[in-house]
């Protein structure tokens, strides 16, 4: 990239819900994901936080089901 005509980009450090942070660039210098590439089931196999205040957990619990 030439320097000078990305005016905004700078370290951004990402928290994940799962704890995880990480760094990218962005206009912000923070953000908050619910998931990243190390607790997504996608990238990870697992379903550690796949069903994780769901609309369905949701839905059950109005409901007491
Ligand atoms: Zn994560």
């Amino acid at each position: 990239m030439k320097e000078g005509i990305h005016p905004d980009y700078k370290e951004c450090k990402v928290t994940c819900a799962c704890g995880n942070t990480f760094m990218t660039l962005s206009n912000n210098s923070e953000m908050r994901v619910d998931v990243c590439s190390e607790c997504h089931p996608f990238f990870t196999g697992q379903q550690k936080f796949a069903n994780r205040g769901g609309r369905i957990e949701k839905f059950k619990n109005k409901y007491n089901l």
